[in-house]
């Protein structure tokens, strides 16, 4: 194999979610609370609710595949299917879903099957103060008898502090003679691009920028579903708002003390995130679309954000030309 990952930078999406009723259950042997039946999960340190990054993720990840029409082709237990790309190439070049939140492929007899995914969401904790919980009480009836067998569950409200870091990578190939290694991620187009170096890595920012798109394209979509249990009964229902867009170029982190090059090496939209017009709001819904047979409307992405991601494409751009191939179209 003659390729080696690169990392450009990072991405980081700093925001709040706003959450009601939420219910995100602890194990048993967590922190247990007297005759409650359900806890929510706590922060072992500080006792406090939190948000798990794992919830939000598998949501985000799951309304991703439903938009994109993933297969759900691999078993997990008996009757838990998941979707999964075969192997790295494939997760790479061709999944939006495998990409952002990782794959650990398919096919016994395939190389390099695993694709680890660009996006980590951290477990949010919630702001100082801003949280409370509550013990809500339920019933369920007995459909003949309407006898009933009560139940308790703490649910939380609050404001949790999101945070979500997107990995900047690209690949550099030292050797790609070998025609099995043909296939390898867009091989041809960098076989053109390459000619006149061998030597400079690749940073195709055309992927970067779908992800990214993807993360705020989803993020509508998760405010009109739900996080945790029961979602369907009211549980669950959180807002997003986005309070911090920066990216770092690798540079950033190797500056050292050198302020002048940190400044350079970081684009931030955090005023313009502050700003009431670069609120997360959905602008218009793009022409319809079938979707197997099905008219569907598109919900267009978040425009204030599309607009940044744009500008951090040609930050990148900047930053690596002399250095990189970029790949970065105009649209
Ligand atoms: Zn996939």
């Amino acid at each position: 194999m003659g390729y080696v990952k690169v990392l450009f930078g990072k991405v980081v999406i700093r925001g709040k979610v706003f959450g009601k009723g939420l219910h995100i259950g602890s194990t048993q042997g967590g922190i247990t609370v007297g005759g409650i039946d359900s806890v929510v999960v706590r922060d072992p340190t500080t006792k406090e609710p939190y948000l798990p990054g794992s919830s939000l993720k598998g949501k985000m990840r799951m309304l991703l595949e439903k938009m994109e029409r993933k297969l759900a082709n691999k078993s997990i237990s008996d009757e838990v299917f998941i979707h999964q790309c075969n192997d790295y190439v494939e997760a790479y070049k061709s999944c939006s879903s495998c990409r952002l939140f990782g794959s650990s492929g398919t096919n016994q007899g395939r190389k390099f099957k695993n694709f680890p995914g660009r996006l980590s969401v951290r477990d949010m904790p919630g702001e100082k103060g801003g949280t409370i919980t509550e013990v809500k009480s339920e019933n369920v009836l007995d459909r003949l008898t309407s006898q009933a067998k009560p139940r308790q569950i703490e649910r939380v409200h609050g404001t949790f502090l999101m945070t979500l870091i997107y990995d900047m990578e690209g690949h550099s190939f030292e050797v790609y003679d070998d025609e099995q290694d043909a296939d390898i991620l867009e091989l041809e187009k960098i076989k053109e691009l390459q000619k006149e170096d061998k030597e400079k890595p690749i940073l195709n920012f055309d992927l970067a920028k779908d992800d990214l798109r993807n993360v705020f394209r989803i993020f509508s979509l998760v405010e009109l579903d739900s996080l945790g249990r029961s979602g369907s009964r009211g549980y669950g229902d959180i807002g997003i708002e986005i309070t911090d867009f920066t990216a770092y170029t690798i540079d950033y982190f190797q500056a050292g003390q050198d302020q002048s090059m940190r400044e350079t090496a970081r684009l931030s939209f955090e005023e313009e995130c502050r700003k009431p017009d670069a609120r997360p709001e959905i602008k218009k819904e793009d022409k319809t679309m079938a979707v197997n047979g099905i008219e569907v409307r598109r919900v267009e992405y978040f425009d204030p954000y599309i607009h940044f991601v744009k500008e951090i494409g040609q930050f990148y751009r900047d930053a690596f030309q002399e250095r990189a191939i970029v790949i970065l179209s105009d649209e």
